[in-house]
């Protein structure tokens, strides 16, 4: 890349992030995850998010999490990103077969590695590092969002199923968008005042409900700081056993679909939300954090 391209970028990505979010899990699913998550952190942690964030979120984290699809008509490249793509049918995640840019065919590109990017980026906190920490945190948290919708990690041959129309009670939509907005509009829409309202419901539930497998999520196997092949695997099992079921094309979605699917969005959201505090909280609980 050219200096001038180099110059390009850093003003176009600069514009972006001045942008308001867009209506694009969908704004809402990700400004959620993230509400959880910054309630969570640890001094350190809160103290370094603080600091990384644009003047511009008011230190709301939320307010930023869907900045990485707004960039997705800049950048086509990171498209990829936001995805994992399994085979139909298969139910399960492997990083050698599924981590791959459909359009490009180039493997090591989807959610699952950019997690792992930008977990390593941010690990340069408090050194001259080249990286622009900013993007990477903004970048984990939509993505440690989008990795727990289940039908990011979906089939690759419906797109995660964005090629299955259905109808959402009387509404034309794609399968999808159900996963990505749908199912958690209605749900507000049902059954609570407003998006905080709807937080306060699932905080509680992560302190009571789900108390004695929180910290079960918050754990990485050996001393992985996030772990994405897991919430990989966790939201391709979902995407077979609750989101293709029963929804083929031409589906009408209504009351039995969504009553029996909100409670595993919820959960998705709240296991998102807790799992990127915990990532947090272990990149900045490192030395070079210590050394700020
Ligand atoms: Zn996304």
């Amino acid at each position: 890349m050219g200096c001038y391209r180099v110059v390009q970028v850093v003003a176009i990505v600069s514009f972006v992030l001045l942008l308001p979010n867009t209506h694009a899990w969908g704004d809402d699913g990700h400004a959620i995850v993230c509400k959880i998550a910054q309630a969570r952190l640890s001094t350190q942690a809160a103290a370094a998010v603080k600091k990384l964030l644009p003047k511009s979120a008011n230190n709301d984290l939320s307010s930023k999490c869907s900045w990485a699809d707004s960039l997705r008509v800049v950048f086509p490249w990171s498209s990829a990103l936001h995805f994992a793509n399994t085979p139909k049918d298969a139910c399960n995640y492997k990083n050698s077969r599924d981590c791959v840019d459909l359009k490009t065919g180039i493997k090591g590109r989807c959610v699952v590695s950019a997690i792992t990017n930008y977990t390593n980026q941010l690990l340069e906190y408090g050194t001259k590092t080249k990286y622009n920490l900013t993007q990477s945190l903004l970048f984990i948290s939509h993505f440690m969002g989008d990795i727990h919708q289940p039908l990011h990690c979906g089939f690759g041959s419906d797109r995660g199923g964005n090629d299955i129309s259905v109808h959402w009670y009387r509404r034309k939509q794609t399968l999808h968008h159900v996963w990505d907005a749908s199912i958690i509009e209605t749900e507000i829409e049902r059954f609570y005042d407003d998006i905080d309202d709807f937080v306060d419901a699932i905080q509680k539930n992560i302190t009571k409900a789900w108390a004695d497998e929180v910290e079960d999520w918050e754990n990485c196997r050996k001393d992985d700081i996030s772990c994405p092949t897991i919430y990989a695997s966790e939201s391709v099992e979902d995407a077979c056993a609750w989101a293709y079921e029963g929804a083929s094309e031409g589906s009408v979605l209504d009351d039995e679909y969504f009553l029996s699917r909100f409670p595993i969005v919820n959960l998705r959201l709240a296991q998102g939300g807790v799992r990127l505090a915990a990532a947090l909280n272990r990149i900045f609980n490192t030395k070079y954090a210590a050394e700020m």
